[in-house]
């Protein structure tokens, strides 16, 4: 049993709300467990600065921002660091491979991710997030993309990893994003040393855990927008 109470193989409790920013045209809060983001969408619009703007496609342009007091412990350094560009970059190329870019040439699809409060997996959640953000705004997708980060902490493979177990001293975590219906990673990351069969491991639960969300977020949607 962990911390928490949950199975290994579960996920935390995941709360969806939709358009909760008034002036974005997509905007979504997400929280798995005590990970908390908010994310928001503006956009199909022009691209600033001009000259990084594309002639046959749209650019997404995303920014992952933790606020300082989301951390356990001192509050952090308020604005972006070398981690919150390494995450807006990854969230990018998660995203990507869903959006048909092509119909949107020449602009800019701004996304803004804000982490209120983490206790790990804030890029899976920030994933999560703008992807419902995407669908809020009505931008043609192939496909939704899910996330979740998987790992092994105290020797047992776990999934949805909190804070205390990425802690644990023979921790791993991998986070991945994929693209439910044609069952393609768009993410895959790895923190520590593991072996293959358990990076199969990981990887099983990870698309079984992403199956479960896939339907947690197609039912929110159904619900909130229509034709879905
Ligand atoms: N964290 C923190 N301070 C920081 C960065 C991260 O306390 O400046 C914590 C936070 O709980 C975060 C966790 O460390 O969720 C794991 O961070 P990581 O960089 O592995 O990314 P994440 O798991 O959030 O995607």
């Amino acid at each position: 049993m962990r911390l928490d109470k949950r199975a290994d193989d579960q996920l935390r409790p995941i709360k969806i709300q939709l358009n909760v920013i008034k002036q974005a045209l997509g905007s979504c809060y997400f929280e798995m467990g005590k990970t908390r983001v908010i994310a928001a969408t503006y956009g199909p619009q022009e691209v600033h600065p001009k000259h990084i703007e594309e002639s046959d496609k749209c650019i997404l342009m995303c920014n992952y921002n933790m606020l300082p007091f989301s951390v356990d412990g001192n509050r952090k350094k308020p604005g972006y660091d070398r981690r919150s560009v390494e995450i807006s970059k990854v969230v990018r190329e998660a995203l990507e491979p869903a959006v048909f870019t092509e119909e949107y040439p020449r602009c800019a699809i701004n996304i803004d991710m804000q982490i209120i409060q983490a206790d790990a997996g804030t890029r899976v959640a920030a994933i999560n997030a703008t992807s419902l953000c995407l669908c809020c705004a009505g931008i043609a997708m192939r496909d939704i993309v899910v996330s979740v980060a998987v790992g092994r902490a105290n020797k047992k493979i776990l999934v949805d990893l909190t804070k205390q177990e990425e802690d644990a001293d023979d921790a791993i975590d991998m986070p991945i994003a994929i693209m439910p219906r044609e069952k393609k990673i768009t993410l895959l990351q790895m923190d520590g040393i593991a072996s293959i069969d358990e990076i199969k491991e990981i990887i099983n639960k990870s698309f079984i855990a992403c199956d479960e969300l896939s339907k947690i977020h197609r039912a929110v949607l159904n619900k909130n927008i229509s034709n879905i």
